[in-house]
């Protein structure tokens, strides 16, 4: 049982930035930065679990007719800067755009290697968004997990 402590407020996070937050806010990065991606299939983003190192992650069903999209599911929390989420469901865009996790034709062998999601964010108009979440992750975000998870084995009775 989690306690709800000053700096992790789940319930407060919960109405901050829900599902339907996050359903917006993939239509908004595909209409703003990936116009020339085509949606060709069903699209399903929601929160995933409280992982460690990984912010997102996508997967196509075996019938190709769903992708998945999963978002870490702390990145909701009102300590996680926006940019933070933006730019992981991004992340997760151009891997869809490359062909993984998506029935699109695969651009790449490897969905990371060579920095090609990176160069991909920063081609497509978001440099300064990108910069902003690679310093929050470097500098926070272990922070913000092992605070998680502090709270998260803290006993109730205490
Ligand atoms: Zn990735």
């Amino acid at each position: 049982m989690r306690v709800a402590g000053a700096v992790i407020n789940p319930q407060l996070a919960e109405q901050v930035r829900d599902s339907r937050w996050l359903d917006r806010t993939l239509d908004e990065i595909w209409d703003r930065y990936f116009g020339d991606t085509p949606r060709v299939n069903i699209v399903e983003i929601g929160y995933g679990g409280a992982w460690k190192t990984r912010l997102g992650s996508i997967t196509l069903s075996d019938d190709h007719r769903t992708t998945y999209i999963r978002i870490n599911s702390l990145l909701r929390l009102p300590e996680v800067p926006e940019y933070v989420t933006l730019v992981t469901v991004a992340h997760e865009m151009v891997h869809y755009a490359h062909g993984f996790g998506s029935p699109l034709p695969q651009r790449y062998k490897h969905p990371h290697r060579g920095g090609i999601v990176k160069r991909e964010l920063i081609r497509r108009g978001m440099e300064l968004e990108y910069r902003q979440y690679d310093h929050w992750v470097y500098n926070y975000w272990y922070d913000l997990y092992d605070e998680y998870l502090r709270q998260d084995t803290r006993p109730t009775s205490a």
